[in-house]
This record gives structure tokens, C-alpha cells and sequence, in this order.
């Protein structure tokens, strides 16, 4: 097999978000990192909600779905059970992921399915054109005026771990060699992994902003031990953005969806294996139907 490079994976489409936009590196670091793993794109779908990083499945050459606000993890979760072949990548904003979808989170870290989900955030509503999200920083919104002035922004990261994630890492979306290797790692992982990609919005949020984030970022020491889930926990609550894999939980702990006792044998909730675009069999029953 001839292998692809990261140029293959791109779908076509010429993205049509703001020159400078962080998410045209998560795109490139995405596309590279398939490349490394050679993935074949009829073996890959990336799943999205709604924004402007919710773009990014109509770039990639996979089974894509650009689906509805905040749902992007439930509708993937049910693809990797119905195809647990399929690779399967979630990414979106701070906005969908952090406020209309937050409650589908803990419950896709609980079910654990072997999903990466890549939240790119910029602290902004940027395709309603900047209100306040979740994320947004209180100086930032007093000196703007947004709604919510002193509501403190959600920490993402402590959130995925107080849920039990079994893989969490950080890495900003200017820094593409580490980007490429989180996402990559992460895809690798054999559960669900999430992955905060620090992303800048260059038309609501301001360069000093930006510039601010970034100087605010260090790369774990090279002594950092990932599988220590307080010391993970105390570099989520620090006031810096530590890039890398902050928490790696050993795989085999808990079990996977689809993977568990009785399952396998069809005794939840049988796999589909059809190829895609046929009609189901008609002896699969589901549960309630
Ligand atoms: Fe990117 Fe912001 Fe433009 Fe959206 S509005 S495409 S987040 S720069």
C-alpha cells in the first residue's frame, strides 16, 4: 500500500475560515497525524456539532458528518458501535462542546468508546460572531462587555479528569510538530481520548489576547509521570496551559463500550458490520424497536 501523506487527507474543499485562524493548524497537525498512522480514509470518520471548528469534517477525506449543536459525541459514540472498525475522530468548539453538548461528555468518558475527541478552543463564540463561551477569561469579557462578566471560566481539563477520562492531553494549535504527535498519541489510545487544543480566533479575539495564551503555555517537564492522576489533577488547577499528556490511564483498567462481558456475544447490543451504504440485516434487533 502506497502511503498517504497529509495533503491525501484533505477532502478538496478550500476551508472558509478567517486568514489566521487557529484551526487551519488543527487541520494540518489532524491531517499529518492520520498520515503517521496511516489510516486509510474508508477507514476513518470524523464527526463534528456545530461552529466554526465544526467545519473541519468537510476538509478531511473520511466519512464525515458536520451534525447539530452539542450532539457530535452521542452520534459518534453510536458509529463506533455500530462500526468499531471505523476510526473515529469528534472535534468542535469550546462553545458546543463546553456549554450546549457538556452534557453528553461525561457520559461518552463514563461509556468509554474508543473515540478521540479534539475540543479546539478559543474562548469565543466565533461563527455568532464573538459572544462569551464557557471558556472565555473574566478580564477578557469585562473589557469587552460580554454577558457573564464574572463568571469564572469552566477548566476543561480538570472537568474530563473529575469524570474519569482515561487519556487527557493539551496542546496549542501554533505549536504544529506538537500538535501533530498529541493527536496522533491520542488517536492510538484505546479509549476515549480528549485532547485540549488551545486555538485562537484572530477576528474576536485581539493578537495581545492570543499572544497572552501562548506565553501562558510550558511543555511538561520530560520527568512528568502521567500516570499520577493527583499530580494530573494539580497541573490542571495551575494557572499555566501545560502542553502534553497530562493524564494516560493503562488501557486495559476499564473496559471499552462494545467490549464488555456478554457483548461480544451480541448480548447488549449486537455490532453491525455491513458495509456502509446497505441496508441493515433484517434479523438485527434492536433494543425498544
Ligand atoms: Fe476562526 Fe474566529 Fe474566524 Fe471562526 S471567526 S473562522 S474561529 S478566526
Amino acid at each position: 500500500m502506497t502511503t498517504l501523506k497529509a495533503k491525501d487527507y484533505r477532502s478538496g474543499i478550500e476551508p472558509v475560515w478567517c486568514t489566521g485562524c487557529g484551526d487551519f493548524g488543527v487541520l494540518k497537525g489532524l491531517t499529518q497525524a492520520l498520515s503517521d498512522l496511516e489510516i486509510v480514509p474508508e477507514r476513518l470518520a470524523v464527526i463534528s456539532g456545530i461552529g466554526c471548528s465544526s467545519r473541519l469534517p468537510g476538509y478531511t477525506k473520511s466519512y464525515a458528518f458536520n451534525s447539530i449543536h452539542g450532539r457530535a459525541l452521542p452520534i459518534a459514540t453510536g458509529l463506533k458501535l455500530a462500526r468499531p472498525d471505523i476510526t473515529t475522530i469528534v472535534v468542535g468548539g469550546d462553545g458546543d462542546g463546553f456549554s450546549i453538548g457538556l452534557g453528553h461528555l461525561p457520559h461518552a468518558i463514563r461509556r468509554n468508546p474508543d473515540l478521540t475527541y479534539a475540543v479546539l478552543d478559543n474562548g469565543i463564540y466565533g461563527l455568532t460572531k464573538g459572544q462569551a463561551s464557557p471558556t472565555t477569561e473574566v478580564d477578557f469579557k469585562q473589557e469587552r462587555g460580554l454577558a457573564g462578566p464574572d463568571e469564572r471560566p469552566l477548566n476543561p481539563v480538570l472537568l474530563v479528569l473529575s469524570s474519569g477520562c482515561g487519556y487527557v492531553a493539551r496542546t496549542h494549535a501554533g505549536n504544529l510538530p506538537h500538535l501533530r504527535e498529541t493527536l496522533r498519541e491520542a488517536i492510538r489510545y484505546s479509549g476515549f481520548a480528549f485532547v485540549h487544543v488551545l486555538a485562537g480566533c484572530v477576528t474576536y479575539q485581539t493578537p495581545s489576547y492570543a499572544e497572552q495564551i501562548y506565553q501562558r503555555c510550558d511543555l511538561l517537564p520530560a520527568d512528568y509521570d502521567p500516570t499520577d492522576l493527583i499530580r494530573a489533577m494539580e497541573v490542571a488547577r495551575g494557572p499555566r496551559f501545560q502542553l502534553g499528556v497530562i493524564f494516560r490511564r493503562d488501557p486495559g483498567v476499564a473496559p471499552r463500550m462494545g467490549e464488555m462481558e456478554g457483548q461480544a456475544e451480541g448480548g447488549v447490543w449486537p455490532p453491525v458490520t455491513q458495509p456502509l451504504g446497505q441496508e441493515p440485516p433484517s434479523d438485527v434487533e434492536f433494543p425498544g424497536g
